[in-house]
């Protein structure tokens, strides 16, 4: 089981996992000289604000997944950028410190998936030829699939079976088509993998709960006055919620929380908390209302995905917990195509070269379970929280190498750097000494500072 010169390719899905395995197999097709026809089945309006273009996320962007990206040759336009994101501000309920990118050069983005919230006004071009500065991330991504050779069907696929050998794709309006090779980037959200009938691929779901996202306008005035390119981090004891963020971009900040099955109510409880109230102007109603979701977001990996000829990939198949999902969309992407090309689309194929690029990304959400059991442990300790807060403010005067404390807490809130990374540092005896000592002078009544 082989791609050849014009094998047929479907791709379930034109999310940033369908976009980048799309640009992906092109590419490497084209340099081993084959012809491949890769079709992309994608209802969403990428270019519409709101529900219908959006694929809800933070939309924070690592410096890791943007460096990748821009060695494939995607650099992400201004337009799609809202934000550069340089600092963050770590607010728990024993104080608060600041914590700037930890090597200078280094920087996130903050972007949104579709065009933009929902009733954003200037989202859509009022006038023709106005620019418009609110470009989605997935349609970018899309386009350049797009200009890869790939060929994009607005239609909903409503099943993925079997007949003989080959799967088929069953779509709205198009009826069924066969291929060599289905691919499902569908995502965890919108029932997508669902599609899935046990003849084509018979695996168990990834695991999920349920997220928070919610945008507050403020004007673009407001978010630089208010925010600037600071993100703002909170550990607060709230149950159920892991941690929180507010994210700056051009007019709005988008708030995600992340936990198990947060609702309205605590999110309400959360933006009135005062730690959250004090970040935003007075007069700003902070009640979730024009545009928020509580979309699913990945716990655990489906397994196996993939059989004969059918591969999942990006979270239907495996994610990163709470950060850089899209960064583990681009990894499951290249290492899918690989394989693809290289060595076969044969379940044998899929298991032996394909599998262990999932299962590291799985390891490593398990070490991340770990890390977040810590951190709900400084939660709840104070004495704790406060030796880590003394600990990053003394850091401030260290060269970046030296910044372990706030080195570790960069890497676990915005995602450029593995669970398994962040644990190894944290368990060093030096690391922990610190801990400890300072740890020890919050407890004898010495302050942050
Ligand atoms: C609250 C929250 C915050 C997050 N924050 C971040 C963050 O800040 N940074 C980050 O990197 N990651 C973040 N993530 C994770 C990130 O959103 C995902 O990892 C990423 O979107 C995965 O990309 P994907 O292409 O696999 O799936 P998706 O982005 O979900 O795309 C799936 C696509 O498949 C399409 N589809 C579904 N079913 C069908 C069908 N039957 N037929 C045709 N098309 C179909 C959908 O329309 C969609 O476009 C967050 C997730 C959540 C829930």
């Amino acid at each position: 089981m082989q791609l050849t010169h014009y094998s047929r390719v479907a791709i379930v899905g034109g999310g940033p996992s369908g976009s980048l395995t799309a640009f992906f197999l092109l590419e490497m097709a084209k340099d081993l000289g084959i012809h491949l026809n890769v079709e992309i089945y994608e209802p969403a309006q990428f270019s519409a604000p709101g529900p219908k273009g959006c694929n809800h996320c933070g939309g924070v962007i690592s410096e890791t997944l943007m460096q990748m990206l821009a060695m494939e040759g995607i650099n992400l336009p201004p337009g799609v950028v809202q934000r550069g994101v340089d600092s963050y501000r770590l607010h728990t309920d024993y104080g608060a410190v600041s914590i700037t990118t930890p090597l200078d050069e280094m920087r996130i983005a903050s972007l949104y998936r579709g065009a933009g919230p929902l009733n954003c006004k200037a989202c859509t071009a009022q006038d023709p030829g106005q620019r418009v500065s609110y470009q989605s991330f997935d349609g970018f991504l899309l386009e350049r699939a797009v200009a890869k050779g790939a060929v994009v069907h607005p239609n909903r696929v409503t099943r993925v079976s079997r007949e003989g050998t080959l799967p088929k794709v069953h779509a709205k309006g198009m009826g069924e088509r066969a291929f060599d090779l289905v691919v499902g980037a569908v995502g965890v959200n919108n029932n997508g993998l669902a599609i899935f009938d046990p003849s084509a691929l018979s695996f168990r779901h990834p695991t999920t709960t349920k997220a928070f996202v919610t945008e507050i306008h403020l004007g673009r005035e407001g978010v630089l006055r208010h925010f600037g390119s600071t993100m703002h981090v909170f550990l607060v004891r709230l149950p159920r919620v892991d941690f929180a963020a507010v994210i700056p971009k051009g007019e709005y900040v988008t708030v995600v929380m992340l936990g198990r099955d947060l609702d309205k109510d605590l999110a309400m409880q959360f933006l009135t908390h005062p730690l959250v109230k004090n970040c935003f102007p007075a007069e700003v109603d902070l009640t979730p209302h024009a545009c928020m979701c509580r979309p699913e977001v990945c716990l655990g990996a489906a397994d196996p995905p993939f059989s004969d000829r059918v591969v999942l990939v990006g979270d239907a198949a495996v994610s990163r917990l709470y950060k850089d999902g899209n960064g583990a969309a681009y990894r499951t992407a290249k290492a899918l195509a690989t394989t693809a090309l290289i060595y076969g689309i044969s379940r044998q194929d899929f298991a032996r070269h394909y599998r262990p690029v999932c299962r590291k990304l799985d390891w490593d959400n398990t070490i991340g379970k770990a890390v977040f059991l810590t951190v709900d442990l400084f939660k709840h300790l104070p004495f704790l929280s406060r030796g880590m807060l003394r600990m990053v403010t003394q850091e401030q005067n260290l060269s970046a190498q030296q910044r372990d404390m706030s080195m570790v807490l960069w890497d676990t809130f915005t995602g450029s750097n593995s669970y398994a990374s962040i644990l190894s540092r944290t368990v060093h005896p030096a690391f922990l000494g610190r801990l400890a000592w300072e740890s020890l002078n919050a407890l004898l009544g010495k302050g942050v500072a």
